[in-house]
């Protein structure tokens, strides 16, 4: 039997580009697709080998031959798809945002709870190896007490995505929520607990857009620690970047804020500056989906819970809120119902 056998759930790009090889390198089986559209579900079974297609949501999670899900509808989708999901007893790879708001994302954790199922976010940045290894660095001391983060996450839209990013409010259109949460999930593994976020946002491209399309930030974590954030669509040819200063040392990892294994990751301290090396760089769709099909069968967690794609997402809503407001706003991390 395969390692897994999924359903896709949105007839996407991500699928297409990043998950369905990745499932395919792992061993696992995609079983079926399913889009809103029924030619549109075909043609892409078709041209991704996948051997059922459905308009119908509930045929594909009544499949016995499901046992998950990737959610990779546009953003208002996840938590009504999510709840059918964990409802059919699925387990769910979601993709991010989790959700649009913290009361969805919070019922979409309880949802899979309830239903004794595995729900992760498609966060694939904490699983990368340069990741894991800044990680390890801060956690071994080598930094000495983390005082500041930066993340450089300035990119151009490639112009197949230029759709409902740019001009669909209902589906979360926008840098933050788009980009600026996936940072949320870096800074969070690295630093804890965000309190608050102050921010400014612009629409600067050369496009028609409902949304902003870059972003500043500055955030404050526990332990009176800052981070701050750069996140566009509209710039060409910067490179991507996460640093990390400390009392004793610094960080510097450059491109590593991306879809592929690449990127370096300097050191300096009071001996100098040196290259760590990084030398196993597994591709990181493949840890994500590793990590999910391993949290299945009861070892490990998966890269990205339910829980801290919801904590990413609150930071990516109080971004949003600073930049609309003109205030600082605290991040809201704790459930409702412990509130
Ligand atoms: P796409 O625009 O490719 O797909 C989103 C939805 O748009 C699909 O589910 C599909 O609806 C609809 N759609 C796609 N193509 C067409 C078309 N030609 N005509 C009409 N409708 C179409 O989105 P992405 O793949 O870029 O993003 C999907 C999700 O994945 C988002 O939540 C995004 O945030 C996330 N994402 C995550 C990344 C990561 O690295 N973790 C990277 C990129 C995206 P239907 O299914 O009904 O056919």
């Amino acid at each position: 039997m395969k390692e897994l056998r999924w359903g896709l759930i949105g007839a996407s790009d991500i699928a297409a580009t990043r998950m369905v090889p990745a499932m395919r390198r792992l061993g696992h089986d995609v079983t079926a697709v399913f889009s809103s559209s029924g030619e549109r579900a075909a043609a892409y079974a078709m041209r991704h080998e996948i051997p059922h297609s459905t308009s119908e949501l509930e045929l594909l999670l009544a499949r016995d031959d499901v046992e998950a899900v990737y959610i990779s509808t546009t953003n208002q989708l996840h938590h009504p798809q999510t709840l059918a999901a964990a409802a059919a007893g699925k387990h769910i790879l979601c993709e991010k945002p989790v959700a649009l708001s913290l009361a969805d994302a919070w019922s979409m954790v309880r949802a899979a709870e309830a239903s004794g199922v595995t729900l992760a976010v498609d966060h694939h940045l904490p699983g990368a190896a340069t990741h894991r290894e800044i990680r390890r660095l801060v956690a071994a001391g080598a930094v000495g007490r983390p005082l500041a983060v930066r993340v450089f996450h300035a990119k151009k839209l490639p112009d197949h995505l230029q759709g409902w990013r740019l001009r669909d409010p209902q589906a979360g259109a926008g840098v933050i929520l788009d980009i600026t949460c996936h940072d949320a999930s870096v800074t969070n593994a690295v630093l804890g607990q965000p309190l608050e976020a102050a921010a400014i946002a612009v629409a600067q491209g050369p496009w028609d857009t409902t949304a902003e399309d870059a972003v500043m930030t500055a955030i404050r974590y526990e332990g009176e620690v800052l981070a701050q954030t750069h996140d566009a669509f509209t710039v060409a040819h910067a490179e991507t970047g996460l640093e990390v200063h400390g009392t004793d040392g610094s960080i510097m990892a450059n491109e590593v804020m991306t879809q592929d294994p690449v990127g370096t990751v300097m050191l300096r301290d009071a001996s100098g500056m040196r290259e760590i090396e990084i030398s196993d760089r597994p591709d990181l769709y493949d840890v994500t989906l590793d990590a999910f099909t391993r949290a299945i069968r009861g070892d490990g967690e998966p890269i990205a819970g339910g829980v801290e794609g919801t904590h990413a997402l609150a930071l990516a809503l109080a971004v949003l809120e600073a930049a609309r407001s003109g205030r600082t706003v605290p991040v809201v991390t704790t459930p409702p119902e412990a509130s």
